[in-house]
């Protein structure tokens, strides 16, 4: 079969999403796209898969599909960490993301909340996405590190300049491979090209996600793979667990 680019990352009704699990195939199958679904599993989501019961209830309904079997799970919360190891090689790959960040003094700062903490600076944010990354990646077996620039909401208007260091960018891309997990081009949360082009340069996997929720972003990973493309990496190496293996220990995945 001729290679087909993986969507590694998108919703379904089982969480936030707005497609069922056989309108994401339909979809990527139109769009010449191999589709997983990557349902968040979480308590700190609010439409989201909450408990280790819905975890095995999820992958039964996901094992009916051709479809690869992910989930998106939060770091800063403990479900993730309840799943038996049986469990967890049910899936064909997992992702895991930051949405909220650990400040010096203990405290979370979520990304999607409006308020930022009193006296919070961009630049004491930033240096606290980056240890809280770091300890991500030594601790979560996750494969693939969800939209890797994404960050709280009030920082969002800010300009790559105003929060990326070079020095931050290259711990980001430093922990990442030591941990081997891949770095997502993200549709929906697009990462500027000098941090991909030295997550490339560093050897860092690949992985192209939609993070789709609806009918019109899910599958719909053309930006992502021309930028991946842009950097010279070559089809064949952007993450797929079928080709490249999941820690997740699948005993169907060629790696694995
Ligand atoms: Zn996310
Ligand atoms: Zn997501």
């Amino acid at each position: 079969m001729n290679w087909q680019p993986v969507d590694c990352h998108a919703h379904s009704t089982w969480s936030d999403g707005a497609l069922t699990i056989d309108q994401i195939v339909e979809r990527a199958a139109a769009l010449g796209v191999r589709p997983s679904v990557t349902d968040h599993v979480s308590r700190d989501v609010q439409r989201s898969i909450q408990s280790v019961d819905d975890v095995v209830r999820y992958l039964d309904a996901l094992e009916a599909f051709d479809v690869l079997r992910g989930a998106e799970f939060c770091w800063h919360d403990a479900l993730w960490r309840e799943l038996p190891s049986n469990i967890v090689a049910r899936f064909t790959h997992r992702v895991g993301s930051l949405h909220a960040v650990k400040l010096s003094n203990g405290q979370w700062v979520h990304a999607f909340s409006r308020k930022l903490p009193d006296g919070l600076t961009a630049a004491a944010y930033m240096e606290a996405h980056l240890a809280t990354l770091k300890e991500f990646a030594r601790q979560m077996p996750v494969d693939v590190l969800a939209h890797p620039t994404l960050v709280t909401l009030p920082y969002r208007t800010l300009g790559t300049d105003e929060l990326w260091i070079e020095q931050h960018e290259e711990q980001m891309v430093d922990a990442l491979f030591a941990a081997g997990i891949a770095f997502e081009i993200s549709s929906r949360y697009p990462p500027h090209a000098r941090l991909v082009r030295r997550a490339v340069e560093r050897g860092v996997r690949i992985s192209l996600g939609s993070d789709g929720h609806t009918a019109e972003q899910v599958a719909d990973i053309r930006r992502p793979l021309a930028l991946a493309r842009s950097l010279g990496v070559p089809d064949d190496a952007l993450y797929d667990p079928v080709r490249h293996g999941s820690r997740t220990g699948n005993p169907s995945l060629s790696c694995a």
